[in-house]
Formats: structure tokens, sequence, C-alpha cells
């Protein structure tokens, strides 16, 4: 196997991992009672990490 067929291979692993990790984590966000603080423009939970842009 060539050097760019390994970068190749290795991408999907990483992409596949980055997906079951980004699941993981929605579904803790969405059971989570949120505890927001207020920042400026967002506002984040301390729970989860859960963040949501404000507009004005
Ligand atoms: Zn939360």
């Amino acid at each position: 196997m060539n050097k760019a067929e390994n970068i190749k291979r290795e991408i999907a692993l990483v992409q596949g991992k980055l997906t079951r990790l980004e699941n993981a984590l929605a579904e803790i966000q969405a059971s989570c009672f949120h505890q927001y603080t207020d920042y400026q423009y967002y506002k984040r939970c301390a729970h989860c990490g859960k963040v949501e842009v404000l507009y004005y």
C-alpha cells in the first residue's frame, strides 16, 4: 500500500471515530439539564459544554 492510500485509510478511520464521538456528545447534551452561563455573544452549559449563540 502506498503512502497516499495509507493516509486516506487513516482519514476514514478518524472520521468514523469523530462521528461516534459527536453522536455520544449529542446524546449527553440531549439528556442534560442545561445550566447556562451567559457570555457576550453566546451561552455555555456548565455540565455538557453545549454552546448556544445569542442573537440580539
Ligand atoms: Zn447541558
